[in-house]
């Protein structure tokens, strides 16, 4: 009989009996969604701020309101917050700045108010410890010629108030993997409505979603953003997080990116799909067995910048089992799910396409994941 062993480092986020949200009237703000804000001809919209945090895994947001309509990042004001409070910055000196990126349509208030993903600066302008855009744009620079494309799998669980996997029996867990992944029917998925609402909200937000499914614990999902070419493609992924966790706000439902949620099940991953222009190209085969022989040397580099706590949180979930390769040891292979690296199947068919490296978790930074696959495979650094 499997045991229900939860995470420790899950139980020890804020817990609640019930939530207060999925109480509350889902009904009483459309009473006012509709009112008219500002007088005829004025411009005005509502900026939501959205950025990671000090622990470079978690996502905070704040609003601003705007008078123009911005048509590039550049446009945007820079704007600050309280770094003391994100553990960003020490309470002296707290103010810690947030320069715009990526603009995106706002799923929640729709026309004209937008999401806008930025990434942070300490006082003096530097990057904060865990501004990984910084060096993943300053690579992506240096490989626009190849055409680096992107599409990451996102895996995730979703969890019910008490912090155990949404839906599971008190006490015990649901009868073992098989029947869930991909599936179809009230005793194998769970909060499907959430799922669709997501997606739908990507889509609105201009995130090029690919996919998404069912997966193999109960309450287990994915989604898959992309292809997107460099660092749009954690843009895009950073963003369809911040709105996943900002819409199971509205259920009342928590969603953790734990890449190992429940010992004895499937862990989360992020795997990535990279491709370079080559790749793609006839027989470009040759160039991703290349792109793998230069991974194989340095995989231990890899592993460090995989998960925000240096390969600490994979150690948990690359064991080598539950379609996993194990932590320790480089892989690589065709249509193999116990590997680092596959080759899909249809690309060694095809001899191009893409590699797909399975090893990032599911709470990967995937600006350090994309950067660091861009200055192995194409920097040679
Ligand atoms: P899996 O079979 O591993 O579950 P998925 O269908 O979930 O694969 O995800 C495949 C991902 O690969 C998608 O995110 C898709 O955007 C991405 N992808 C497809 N073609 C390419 C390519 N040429 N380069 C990079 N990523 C790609
Ligand atoms: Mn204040
Ligand atoms: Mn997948
Ligand atoms: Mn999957
Ligand atoms: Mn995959």
């Amino acid at each position: 009989k499997a045991k229900v062993e939860h995470n420790p480092k899950i139980l020890s986020g804020p817990v609640l009996i019930n939530s207060p949200n999925a109480a509350l009237s889902k009904s009483l703000l459309s009473r006012y969604q509709n009112i008219v804000l500002f007088n005829e001809g004025d411009t005005r919209l509502i900026a939501t701020y959205v950025w990671i945090d000090g622990t470079g895994e978690h996502i905070r947001c704040k609003d601003r309101t705007l008078n123009f309509y911005p048509r590039a990042p550049t446009e945007l004001p820079v704007w600050n917050f309280d770094g003391s409070s994100t553990g960003q910055a020490d309470r002296k000196n707290a103010d810690t700045h947030l320069v715009p990126r990526t603009i995106y349509k706002d799923p929640f208030r729709q026309e004209p108010h937008i999401l806008v993903m930025c990434d942070t600066y300490k006082y003096n302008m530097e990057p904060t410890e865990t501004n990984h855009r910084v060096n993943c744009q300053a690579a992506y620079d240096k490989c626009t010629k190849e055409e680096p494309w992107f599409g990451i799998e996102q895996e995730y669980i979703l969890l019910d108030a008490d912090l155990r996997p949404f839906g599971w029996p008190p006490g015990g867990c649901p009868p073992p993997q098989g029947p869930y992944y991909c599936g179809v029917g009230a005793n194998k998925v769970f909060a499907r409505d959430l799922v669709q609402a997501h997606y739908l909200c990507c889509l609105y937000a201009g995130i090029p979603l690919a996919g998404t499914n069912a997966e193999a614990m109960p309450s287990q999902w994915e989604f898959q953003v992309g292809p997107a070419i460099g660092v749009k493609a954690a843009d895009d992924l950073w963003m369809a997080r911040f709105i996943l966790h900002r819409l199971a706000e509205e259920f009342g439902i928590i969603v953790s990116f734990d890449p190992k949620p429940v010992e004895d099940w499937n862990g989360s991953g992020a795997h990535v799909n990279f491709s370079t222009k080559a790749m793609r190209a006839e027989n470009g085969i040759v160039e991703i067995e290349k792109a793998i022989d230069k991974l194989s040397k340095v995989h231990m580099k890899h592993i460090k910048v995989y998960d925000p706590r240096e390969g600490k949180d994979n150690e948990r979930r690359l064991t080598g089992l539950h379609e996993t390769a194990s932590i320790n040891d480089f892989t690589s292979g065709v249509a193999n799910r116990s590997c680092s690296i596959r080759i899909p199947r249809k690309c060694a068919e095809e001899s191009c396409g893409y590699l797909e490296d399975r090893r990032p978790a599911s709470n990967c930074d995937p600006y350090a994941v994309i950067d660091a696959l861009l200055r192995t495979c194409i920097l040679n650094e």
